[in-house]
């Protein structure tokens, strides 16, 4: 299939859409973005495909995820380029909603997930995870799909939505998938075209620097003393600031100190390079 999927703007087009493929007895499976897609993005669009009859994906760079700092006006932006992959990955149906849609005036309500988003990103973007759930709980209530994917390369992210689905009784299952990676085991990600081609070349060590972290844990060293040597290497390799090195519990998000780690252990990064941050995480 490589037909380019129709594009919507409004909530009314896109639920007549998705009404018609109910009617007809089919499964929907909903792939949220913001554009400027990558094979991560397109492997969770084959994923829904063997989940549902049909996969929608939103485009949407959600200005309430972001701080005044941050980088919204800079985000890569190219929904021609974007319609055409999603396209040849099977999706059927871009919902691609202004700001205007999807805040109109008067827009008040913010979904705020308590417990996971509490480390990690949720303590150097105090702003991320309330934008994130807030605009993730609209899209689902706007399209109604069957099942979401989200991505691990996020997965403080995907707990976050997971809660929220639950919490809120949404009805919808909310799957994860693996980390699409480059080559040289970088992750992808749309902030990757920050990067110029000598910071590119220095990011490749992140993924190896986080290996031997992995491995050192997995040996029962304890998480206090291979997150600092982690901290060590990336400095010296030229990433900074170094937001965190952490280890943490995959399902409660609760930080892993002395010991050595459990089963179900994470070890999360983010870490600056020149203007631009990279963030991953592998299981332990
Ligand atoms: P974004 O457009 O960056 O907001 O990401 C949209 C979705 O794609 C989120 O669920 C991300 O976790 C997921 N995603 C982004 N990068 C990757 C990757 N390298 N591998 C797998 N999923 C990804």
């Amino acid at each position: 299939m490589s037909d380019r999927p129709a594009i919507v703007r409004t909530v009314a087009a896109l639920r007549r859409q998705v009404a018609a493929w109910r009617a007809a007895g089919e499964r929907v499976a909903m792939v949220p973005t913001m554009g400027a897609l990558h094979e991560g993005h397109l492997s969770l669009v084959r994923l829904g495909l063997t989940r549902a009859d049909h996969v929608v994906a939103s485009i949407f760079v959600n200005p309430a995820q972001f701080a005044p700092h941050e980088d919204f006006d800079a985000y890569p932006r190219g929904e021609g380029r974007d319609a055409q992959l999603l396209g040849e990955a099977g999706c059927a149906l871009i919902f691609a909603p202004d700001v205007a849609v999807m805040y109109p005036d008067g827009f008040s309500t913010r979904v705020l997930v308590d417990g996971v988003s509490g480390p990690l990103e949720g303590e150097k973007r105090p702003q991320f995870f309330g934008g994130v759930a807030t605009v993730v709980a609209k899209l689902l209530n706007q399209c109604g799909p069957d099942v979401a994917l989200f991505g691990e390369k996020d997965y403080q992210q995907l707990l976050v939505i997971r809660r929220m689905a639950r919490d809120l009784d949404l009805p919808v299952e909310i799957i994860g998938g693996p980390t699409v990676r480059e080559a040289d085991g970088l992750a992808m990600s749309s902030r990757n075209a920050y990067l110029s081609a000598d910071e590119r070349a220095v990011a490749a060590v992140l993924p190896a620097v986080m290996a031997e972290a992995v491995e050192a844990l997995r040996d029962g060293a304890p998480a206090a003393n291979v997150e600092p040597a982690a901290i060590e290497r990336l400095a010296a390799a030229g990433f900074g600031p170094i937001d965190y090195v952490q280890a943490h519990d995959g399902e409660t998000m609760e930080r892993l100190g002395p010991g050595p780690v459990g089963p179900g252990a994470r070890v999360f990064v983010a870490a600056w390079l020149g203007k631009t941050r990279l963030i991953d995480n592998w299981a332990v």
